[in-house]
């Protein structure tokens, strides 16, 4: 099985990215979204996109014309999907959505075409009878800001091929990825499985009044060497996103702290204290105080 022709459904924030780091990387690349409108705004985003592979990491304008000159563009899934051999999937973290998406795509799609779902918090399994190829449908799943943060975690179902997982695993590492292949599913992959723990554990050290935040980041960094501790982290998840996930948690099981942890996270996001993105967070930024030289003295 060999990839060479690249369809990304989705042309949001990971949608475009996933599209122009795979394009960079010599695909031809087939961009897919719901109306011409959001296609034309994606071109924006490209831009975008493209600045940022010149600042970070040195892009030549020939290799960005290059990647520019593989893309394409379709507001029509069977002439997106005519002659892909992979399919990415960046559409909305929603399954009635996404399973319509499925059922619609297995309609029109080659029978050639690999389906592979970039889910942050779903299950490919959830989704692999609307496929109508579970064999060909597995998780692909990249961080935000791919060209910086270039893992990639690939996870099939109990019914996904050992020759398409291994075909994605390689196709990952051919767009410059970090491939990270799970033996099974996981809800939140390795990276969340880790992540979400420690900074919930950080949040109720924080939300049951044993230490303040610095405090917490200073015992984690000094003590393990990490560049940043869970309330840097939590900045740059952004507040809104630990909100969310929170508020979820509390509905489901109810408890005090859990509780408290959400009162305390809308009331620094009501303060305009969502993280990086807002400048200012449990830090403030550009130049947060656990950067400092001092910081672990
Ligand atoms: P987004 O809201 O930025 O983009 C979603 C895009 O999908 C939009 O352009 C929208 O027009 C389009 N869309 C909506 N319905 C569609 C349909 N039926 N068919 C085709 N396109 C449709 O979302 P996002 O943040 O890029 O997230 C997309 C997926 O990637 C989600 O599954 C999410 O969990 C995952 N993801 C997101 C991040 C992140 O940091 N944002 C990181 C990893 C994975």
């Amino acid at each position: 099985m060999s990839i060479k022709n690249v369809t990304v459904a989705g042309s949001g924030v990971l949608g475009a990215q996933i599209a122009l780091q795979s394009a960079y990387h010599g695909f031809n690349v087939t961009v897919y979204d719901i109306s011409d409108d959001i296609l034309t705004r994606a071109k924006a985003t490209f831009e975008r996109i493209a600045e940022a592979y010149r600042s970070d990491l040195r892009a030549s304008q020939a290799s960005i014309d290059a990647a520019f000159a593989r893309l394409s563009y379709s507001a029509d899934l069977a002439t997106a999907v005519q002659d892909a051999d992979l399919l990415i999937e960046a559409i909305p973290e929603n399954p009635a959505i996404k399973t319509e998406f499925y059922q619609k795509l297995a309609a029109v799609a080659p029978e050639k075409t690999i389906f592979a779902t970039n889910t942050s918090t779903l299950l490919p399994s959830m989704f692999a009878a609307a496929t109508g190829r579970p064999e060909k449908f597995l998780a692909l799943h990249f961080a935000n800001e791919i060209w910086k943060h270039n893992t990639a975690e690939i996870m099939g179902h109990a019914e996904t091929d050992k020759a398409v997982f291994d075909t994605i695993v390689a196709f990952a590492k051919d767009i410059g990825m970090i491939a990270l292949p799970l033996h099974k599913e996981q809800p939140a992959y390795i990276l969340n499985s880790l992540l979400v723990p420690l900074l919930s554990a950080a949040s109720a050290l924080w939300a049951n009044g044993v230490a303040d935040p610095e405090t917490i980041d200073k015992t984690w960094m000094a003590a393990t060497g990490a560049p940043t501790g869970p309330f840097g982290m939590l900045d740059v998840v952004g507040l809104t996103t630990a909100y969310n996930i929170n508020k979820m948690a509390a509905e489901a099981h109810p408890d005090p702290l859990k509780l408290k942890i959400v009162e305390l996270l809308k009331g620094m996001i009501d303060e305009g204290k969502s993280g990086v993105a807002s400048g200012k967070g449990f830090y403030t930024y550009p130049d947060p105080a656990y950067k400092a030289p001092d910081f672990l003295k």
